[in-house]
């Protein structure tokens, strides 16, 4: 154990009364918080915070207030209007409050949406970015969302829209073909649906999969299966969400970059994965 680190000087900005700063609280560790959500967390009155938001990170703000507005976990969930109503209700008391969501706030975070609202009522606000579970969380099971031998772009797509059904918006044939790798949020109550749209459009069933839960936590668990076994392997591992799933040869990158296996005393199984020699000397 070492003790918790203290902010380096830096003209760090002051949360005013009067202010919401909307901040990205990362996937789950809480060492993966920026230095901004730290200097936030010192400073706020009130901290309102979601279902992803671990709770260990809420012991940073001893002093303030913390308001659960999740929407897991038994607990009744609020609705996002009344969120936003209820920061703008707090900023106009004078409070300096600290509106705190899983990963980016602007990430499939409905971020966007409360920033408007509070701009809407004269609420000054500051967006505080986050390390986003589509990304990070990937890392922390080993899986590099680009790489140079596997692609050149990566897709992140919702697996549900506001209604809860797979987002009728999305082209399913123009991803299926058009990206290399695709990263799903949400996407674990539609997978059977997300897989069938995905080996419709043609991809192949032998294609590498990894299902991420609880990402970065210390719950986190990584299945790696195919696009044509995912539904049934998932069902059999009884995995829960929150889940992010990436589709793609990136996946098979962890042979050799499960770094947390390995910090556990695994070997990498293979170190050469993508097949593509020894490493190139030049880059
Ligand atoms: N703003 C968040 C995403 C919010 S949407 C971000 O940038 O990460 C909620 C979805 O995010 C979940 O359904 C899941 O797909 C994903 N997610 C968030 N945290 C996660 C975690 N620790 N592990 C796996 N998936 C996570």
């Amino acid at each position: 154990m070492i003790d918790s680190p203290t902010l380096p000087a830096f003209d760090w900005p002051i949360l005013q009364p009067g202010w919401v700063w909307l901040c990205g609280a990362g996937p789950g560790d809480p060492g993966l918080l920026t230095l901004h959500a730290a200097n936030a967390l010192r400073q706020a009155d009130v901290v309102i915070y979601d279902a992803l938001v671990q709770e260990t990170i809420l012991d940073w703000a001893p002093q303030a207030e913390h308001i659960y507005a999740g929407k897991r976990g038994g607990k009744p969930s609020a609705k996002q209007r009344d969120i936003s109503l209820q920061l703008v209700a707090l900023a106009r008391a004078g409070k300096k409050v600290l509106r705190l969501k899983g990963g980016d706030p602007f990430v499939f975070g409905r971020g966007g949406e409360e920033a408007q609202t509070l701009i809407q009522h004269d609420v000054p606000v500051r967006i505080i970015p986050g390390i986003s579970a589509g990304i990070g969380g990937l890392a922390y099971a080993g899986i590099p969302v680009t790489h140079r031998d596997v692609n050149q772009s990566v897709t992140f797509v919702t697996g549900h829209d506001q209604s809860g059904n797979t987002p009728g918006s999305l082209d399913w044939d123009s991803i299926a073909k058009g990206s290399q790798v695709i990263v799903i949020y949400m996407g674990m109550k539609h997978i059977a649906q997300i897989a069938g749209k995905l080996l419709e459009a043609g991809r192949g069933g032998d294609e590498p999969v990894a299902v991420v839960t609880s990402a970065t936590t210390p719950d986190q668990k990584v299945l790696e299966t195919t696009l044509g076994t995912m539904v049934a392997d998932v069902a059999a591992s009884g995995l829960e969400p929150p889940a992010i799933i990436c589709v793609g040869d990136s996946v098979k990158m962890r042979q050799v970059l499960d770094w947390q296996g390995m910090a556990a005393g695994e070997r990498p199984r293979n170190l050469d994965p993508l097949g593509r020699g020894r490493p190139a000397e030049t880059p």
